[in-house]
């Protein structure tokens, strides 16, 4: 369990776990600033045992490992609200955390047209390993965070960081962003709302991807705590380099700091 002190985690138990622990990582901040943020396809990261799951090299600088520039948003969001995020440290081709566990995406067979050979014939055995080692530790962590954060007084909103590729299938989205939520807007819509103030993004609702997949992370950790959420997806050439990490950091921040949720 998390120390807290001045509403901030100064120490963290399971949460102050050195580099080599494999599921994920936790960035220090406020609770007092109402918001926590997750990341769930952070990292590109699978480990030397698995020889890359069977796939070259190259297939791992693509969005089917991760969310490009995902985890530098996170960082520099997160540090530039004084707030805290928990992400994972895993490529989602080992174990997808933002997929409930009975999910048959939950570990890809195929993905973008890519068939991944390490996960093509994965025993049950393998599966559990994955969810132990990687997948749960990760959820573990995420609420702890939570689980703090409320008991601090500071029931947060959760913000839950994601990218997405420009070309889907041959097709270029027409989103510089997306605004994901089910069941209740009070976050999403004065984020989104933020977002359209800017007449030069495009702003997707629900788009490129439905909000609500059965099991994913913001339904685990925030809507079954009754807790105000929001999921985004900014294009990922946006955020790949550090200017076009400053700029949304930056935008963002202007945005998250304006909303306040009334329970
Ligand atoms: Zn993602």
């Amino acid at each position: 369990m998390a120390i807290i002190k001045n509403n901030e985690i100064v120490t963290s138990g399971n949460h102050s776990v050195p580099d080599s622990n494999p599921s994920y990582g936790v960035i220090k901040g406020c609770f007092a600033n109402g918001l926590v943020i997750i990341s769930d396809h952070a990292r590109n990261t699978v480990p030397d045992e698995y020889h890359h799951l069977g796939l070259p090299d190259g297939e791992f600088e693509r969005h089917i490992a991760y969310d490009i520039g995902a985890e530098a948003l996170t960082r520099q969001l997160a540090q530039q609200l004084n707030v805290p995020a928990v992400y994972s440290k895993f490529s989602r081709l080992l174990i997808d955390p933002n997929r409930g566990i009975d999910d048959p995406t939950l570990i890809m067979k195929i993905s973008d047209g890519a068939l991944i050979p390490g996960n093509i014939d994965i025993t049950a055995h393998e599966k559990q390993h994955r969810i132990e080692t990687y997948y749960q530790p990760y959820h573990n962590a995420v609420d702890q965070m939570i689980e703090a954060a409320i008991a601090s007084g500071n029931p947060p909103m959760v913000f839950s960081i994601h990218s997405f590729t420009p070309f889907w299938k041959g097709v270029a989205r027409p989103w510089h962003v997306g605004v994901l939520w089910v069941e209740n807007d009070r976050f999403a819509r004065p984020l989104l709302n933020g977002l359209a103030r800017d007449k030069a993004l495009v702003v997707g609702e629900n788009e490129p991807y439905s909000g609500g997949v059965k099991g994913e992370s913001v339904d685990k950790h925030a809507r079954q705590r009754g807790l105000a959420t929001a999921l985004i997806e900014v294009r990922q050439d946006l955020i790949c380099d550090k200017s076009g990490v400053d700029e949304w950091s930056e935008r963002l921040a202007q945005i998250l700091s304006q909303i306040k949720i009334q329970d």
